[in-house]
């Protein structure tokens, strides 16, 4: 447990959130400030920051619940559709540092934009996919 974490602290217990489940290894409660209705967190209850130093066997815990409450969770609020989000590092939005997935239930016309798109100049992907194999040899 990091002592200043707030993630941390609602696993053990000493701050208060809306649990919806819990297993050895994670925990899933209700963002306080949610997107729509049913907006849920799933966390290790392990501290790690993001998904640079999760260990591979609390991340494949998380992505099970994530899995497993996805459809739950839409059924619940009646939802239109549900994105799976995860913000890593500052500047990609994280603001709580402990890993955390967003399942973030989503309405016809609710109006919420996701990303700016734009296609890759002439010559570019294949630039990139190279500097992506490479350090993934
Ligand atoms: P991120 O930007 O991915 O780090 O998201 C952090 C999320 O944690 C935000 O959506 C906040 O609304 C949510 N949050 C912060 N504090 C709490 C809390 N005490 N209980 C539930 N959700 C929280
Ligand atoms: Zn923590």
């Amino acid at each position: 447990m990091a002592s200043d974490c707030i993630f941390c602290k609602i696993v053990a217990g000493e701050l208060p959130s809306f649990k919806v489940y819990e297993d050895a290894e994670t925990l899933a409660f209700l963002d306080i400030r949610p997107v729509n209705p049913g907006h849920t967190l799933v966390v290790p209850k392990n501290h790690s920051v993001n998904i640079f130093d999760v260990p591979e066997k609390d991340w494949t815990a998380v992505t099970t619940v994530v899995h497993r409450l996805a459809r739950g969770i839409e059924k619940a609020v009646a939802a239109d559709g549900i994105n799976i989000n995860m913000n890593n590092r500052e500047h990609a939005g994280q603001i709580v540092d402990h890993v955390h997935v967003h399942i973030i239930p989503r309405f016809k016309g609710d109006g919420f934009k996701l990303w700016h798109q734009t296609p890759y100049k002439d010559g570019e992907a294949v630039k990139v996919q190279e500097k992506i194999k490479t350090q993934l040899l």
